[in-house]
């Protein structure tokens, strides 16, 4: 049988591997969390500069290297078992997360770690730069979709470096880039009832080039006339979704909401 990829692109430029713990900006006394280590690249600068640091690794043969390599160090300990699935509250509060995520797993992995915003006060990501582009994304730019409104109504989010593909062996087809992730105390904006927010986003951009008032089918029934034009709160539906800022999804949803809930 194959054996499933594990999207194991190990990082083998030393200057940028430093320039990501320095750009994670650990301070003294914080826990750090390091998701897939891998052959250790980032591990061995984390392990001199984190009080305590949790490295979550699903394959057992490199866990059983990274063990033997650090295992003597107080500090340090190892989780073999899958990123996904990890209950994070478990790991203590204030975490700061690196990793360069394997591909493969990056956006389900980076959804649960959101799912844990309350414990954790910084994720320095290395995802695949066409991902980076899609959470950085503003209204009217192509790459804005669902997942841009997910990140940043929960996130601070900041780009911080980019990474070629040449900074890694075996060589992936694509280039990396590096994003911080800072869970806000409260989300971006106000929302009465989150479900229906998410709902009404995934269903605003999921055909991508249609008009609102035809991906919002399952609201018609709310949307005024106004000089020939259907409007939901105010908003144009014959807009498309991806002109849409978060705060004018959220007076969306506030406004079903308010027409629904009886
Ligand atoms: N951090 C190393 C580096 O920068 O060279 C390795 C990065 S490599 C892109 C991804 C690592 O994540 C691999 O070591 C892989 O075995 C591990 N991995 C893959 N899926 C995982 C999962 N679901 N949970 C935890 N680790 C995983």
């Amino acid at each position: 049988m194959r054996k499933r990829p594990l999207g194991q692109n190990f990082l083998i430029d030393l200057n940028i591997a430093q320039n990501i713990i320095q750009l994670a900006n650990i301070q003294p006394g914080e826990p750090v969390v390091e998701i897939g280590p891998g052959k250790g690249v980032l591990t061995q600068i984390l392990i001199d500069q984190a009080d305590s640091l949790t490295v979550i690794e699903l394959d057992p043969r490199l866990s059983k290297d990274l063990q033997n390599r650090f295992g003597d160090t107080p500090s340090f300990k190892l989780i073999e078992g899958d990123a996904a699935k990890i209950d994070y509250a478990s790991l203590g509060v204030g975490l700061n997360v690196v990793s360069n995520l394997p591909y493969y797993a990056a956006t389900h992995i980076m959804k649960r770690l959101i799912h844990y915003r309350n414990q954790i006060s910084s994720m320095t990501l290395m995802l695949q730069k066409e991902v980076v582009d899609r959470l950085t994304a503003n209204p009217g730019q192509k790459e804005y979709g669902s997942l841009s409104v997910y990140v940043q109504y929960y996130c601070d989010v900041q780009r911080l470096l980019e990474i070629p593909n040449t900074a890694f062996s075996p060589k992936p087809k694509i280039d990396s880039s590096l994003i911080g992730l800072k869970p806000l105390p409260q989300p971006k904006v106000q929302v009465e009832n989150p479900k229906l927010f998410f709902k009404l986003v995934n269903s605003a951009f999921f055909h991508k080039r249609k008009m609102l008032k035809n991906n919002l089918k399952d609201w018609e029934y709310l949307f005024r006339q106004e000089s020939g034009q259907a409007q939901l709160a105010g908003i144009d539906l014959s807009r498309r979704g991806e002109t849409l800022s978060l705060e004018d999804f959220a007076n969306l949803a506030n406004h079903v909401h308010a027409l629904t809930a009886a």
